[in-house]
């Protein structure tokens, strides 16, 4: 069997001190906190130099000795990854920034980044030999582990809200996923999930209750270090539900600087949630480290109606670690940049992405982003499958 090379060691606790072993099944530690994966960095940077780097293929696979797989045939690869760095062409001069960029996931398989941490998670469970996997999602994340799961051969559930929008359950079913829906949103549907793990034994890859996802998404942050030649941007907007994305990125910059490839600069992160539920914002500005729960959540934009999350605390310290802020734009303002972004960049983004650049605005008129700044908006899926909220 092929070896990775994989420097990973062991994981350990984002709350406590606890270590675990690399082939423990896990999903939260004792102690309730979301767990993280710790590597030898030393060996890392050995094996996995720049110039060895510069020659393999540009998907997310290429930084396989920072990631948790240890033998190649369990990698289960949909082309995950390597997704562009577009230069605005239109948003950028309309706003007066220099230097903009979109970090387009709205190529990834099944049409959103989610595929990233997905990828990881279901090879990580295919290596661990499990063999049956449950999900709560409000779209994105089910379709990614319904086609992983078809691709490795595992079954699937998918536990999702009776008001997703359609799309999202036409290709759970093609990819042979059992697909139920319940009343309420996300969190209700984690609730159910978790019902079915101790009934039936499901293996959960809810966000931030399983290890691997998050290091499938800190991908994103390697990939733009990389695409900007290991100079950091000086801003970085992501809309956030679960906060994999913020988290895995900033503990990606972490291990480059490790690895010796980037200094102390970090970006400025900024979570972008919508005004009808915005937690994360609401616990920003309350200066306390754990978001309380947002009541009645409603938005367009599926993605972040997360009214709690249990890495609500890694999200607020890598924000305010980085200097950076948090921010709620309404669901008209993110539906009418989910239309420039269509119409002015060519990109057509899923309502999230539409947030991330309404955000942009705001930060533009506060001075909180200067015309001089590199800035990096994450457009993390496809409008393709939204038609029903963008027509
Ligand atoms: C899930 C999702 C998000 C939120 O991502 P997290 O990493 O969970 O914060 C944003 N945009 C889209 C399109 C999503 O599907």
């Amino acid at each position: 069997m092929p070896s990775t090379n994989s420097a990973v060691k062991d994981i350990y606790c984002s709350k406590c001190d606890a270590r675990y072993e690399i082939n423990k099944v896990l999903n939260l530690c004792k102690c309730g906190g979301p767990l993280l994966l710790d590597y030898d960095y030393e060996a890392a940077a050995e094996r996995m130099t720049k110039a060895v780097l510069a020659a393999r293929e540009f998907t997310m696979w290429r930084y396989l000795e920072v990631l948790p797989v240890l033998d190649c045939d369990n990698v289960v690869n949909l082309g995950e990854g390597g997704t562009s760095l577009l230069p605005s062409t239109g948003i950028g001069p309309q706003l007066g920034l220099a230097s903009l960029y979109f970090k387009d996931e709205t190529t990834n398989p099944t049409g959103s980044f989610k595929a990233r941490g997905l990828a990881m998670a279901v090879s990580r469970a295919k290596e661990l030999g499990l063999d049956r996997l449950i999900i709560p999602t409000a779209g994105n994340a089910g379709s990614a582990v319904a086609a992983y799961a078809a691709r490795a051969g595992l079954r699937c559930k998918v536990i999702a809200p009776k008001d997703v929008p359609e799309p999202f359950t036409v290709d759970c079913v093609y990819h042979g996923a059992e697909v139920e829906l319940v009343e309420g949103s996300i969190k209700d549907c984690g609730t159910r999930a978790a019902q079915l793990v101790e009934d039936e034994g499901w293996f959960s890859v809810a966000t931030l209750k399983e290890p691997y996802r998050i290091e499938g998404k800190k991908t994103m942050g390697y990939e733009l270090a990389e695409q900007f030649d290991f100079q950091l941007p000086d801003v970085i907007i992501y809309p956030t539900g679960g906060g994999t994305g913020l988290v895995g990125m900033w503990k990606a910059f972490d291990e480059m600087e490790k690895l010796g490839w980037i200094d102390g600069f970090r970006p400025r992160m900024v979570s972008v949630q919508a005004e009808g539920c915005a937690p994360i914002p609401r616990a920003f500005e309350q200066g306390i480290e754990h978001a309380a729960e947002w009541q009645n959540p409603s938005t367009v934009a599926a993605g972040l109606k997360v009214p709690s999350a249990v890495g609500d605390f890694l999200m607020l310290r890598a924000i305010r670690e980085s200097n950076g802020t948090a921010v709620a734009v309404s669901d008209d303002e993110l539906m009418i940049w989910t239309k420039h972004l269509a119409a002015r960049e060519g990109i057509f983004s899923s309502p999230e992405g539409g947030a991330s650049v309404a955000c942009l605005k705001k930060l533009v008129e506060f001075g909180f982003v200067k015309s001089t700044d590199k800035v990096v908006v994450f457009i993390t899926g496809s409008g393709y499958k939204y038609l029903d909220v963008l027509k």
